[in-house]
């Protein structure tokens, strides 16, 4: 950008923090009192500002609604012991929203852009970051079309918005997941490593029927020959087998999620070894059956690990051990939230502090 990002602020004229049960917040219902918003029109980002989190005006022409040409982040921030805010790697966000960006025709945001918006946006309302262990701030960057035209192209026109939702400690059950074998989520060639809205309503319904079956998620195999494990759910997927961490390469099928960056970080420094590859359900499912399958769990920002406790294919349900003894995943989360919540130095240069 070489303009100076001048951010208009409209505050709200009463906070609604004060109406909040803090120690009763369900996922993504409890919105913070404001919201910083650009508009793309004559090929630049422009209107910068700060306003009350409110409903947006859209013409039911509206791009976006039809062809759904938009794409997201997800991030937090979490306050730390001496009561400083600390956001988890968010220039790692801004990158990944550009690289989703690219693929969906959408104009580049500015990193700076990015970071300025989020900055001045959390300051104004850091009192939204909740204090409770494993609470924190969930934070929506999201781009999306704007042009009132019901054509198939890129739109000429966009908003670039980011809100936040406090949110409370991750409900952390082990899950159970079911490896799916005719469903997709993802192509060779399509949009599976952008974080584009679309990719989310076509993984409904399979995991809708998964659901029914008894199961909570699915995991996602390849689209040409379902013989390879590439995500679970909407988190990226690892395994512990003979003491090695195992996980799919990220690719044009596999979203680069930045939970599974820090892990594999962390996994090497500690010396594990790590195998990032193809990973063929019949190792895993073998290594389950032999007693040889330590671990499994989703990696994602919602909740960090998400912890699988049963693997069901082709109609048999294979048990892992149970949470308490899984060394690994137990230490990285552990290791993770005390980075997050400023209860240990950050080393990796992954914390921006408000
Ligand atoms: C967001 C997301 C992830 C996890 O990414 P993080 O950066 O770790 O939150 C993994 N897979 C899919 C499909 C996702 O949308």
């Amino acid at each position: 950008m070489n303009e100076t990002i001048d951010i208009k602020i409209n505050k709200v004229k009463e906070s609604r923090i004060k109406s909040i049960d803090f120690n009763n917040i369900v996922f993504g219902t409890v919105y913070s009192d404001h919201m910083f918003v650009a508009d793309y029109y004559d090929g630049k980002w422009q209107n910068f500002s700060i306003e009350p989190y409110a409903p947006l005006s859209l013409s039911p022409g509206n791009a976006v609604l039809h062809y759904g040409q938009s794409i997201f982040e997800g991030l937090k921030a979490y306050k730390a012991a001496d009561g400083s805010v600390q956001v988890f790697r968010p220039e790692a966000n801004a990158e990944r929203l550009n690289t989703s960006a690219e693929r969906m025709c959408i104009p580049e945001v500015p990193q700076e852009l990015f970071m300025t918006g989020l900055k001045e946006l959390l300051s104004i309302d850091k009192g939204w970051v909740p204090k409770s262990k494993g609470a924190s701030l969930y934070i929506r960057p999201y781009v999306f079309a704007m042009d009132e035209y019901i054509g198939i192209r890129p739109s000429n026109t966009y908003k670039f918005i980011i809100f936040t939702c406090p949110v409370g400690a991750y409900y952390s059950e082990p899950v159970n997941v079911k490896i799916e074998t005719h469903f997709t989520r993802a192509t060779p060639g399509g949009t599976g490593f952008a974080k584009a809205a679309g990719n989310y309503a076509g993984s409904l319904y399979p995991a809708k029927l998964a659901q029914k079956e008894g199961y909570h998620q699915l995991i996602w195999t390849d689209a040409l020959t379902h013989e390879y494990i590439e995500e679970s759910g909407t988190m990226n997927v690892m395994f512990i087998v003979d003491g090695k961490l195992i996980t799919a390469q990220a690719g044009d099928t596999i979203l680069n999620g930045i939970t599974r960056n820090s892990v594999l970080t962390l996994a090497r420094e500690w010396g594990i070894e790590v195998v990032e590859g193809p990973v063929a359900v019949k190792d895993i499912v073998k290594a389950a059956e032999e007693g040889r399958l330590e671990e499994a769990f989703g990696t994602g920002t919602a909740a960090t690990i998400a912890q699988i406790q049963k693997i069901g294919y082709n109609g048999t349900d294979y048990e892992l051990p149970p949470v308490e003894q899984r060394e690994f995943s137990n230490k990285v989360l552990e290791k993770l939230d005390a980075i997050k919540y400023g209860e240990e130095p950050d080393n990796h240069g992954w914390i921006l502090k408000i």
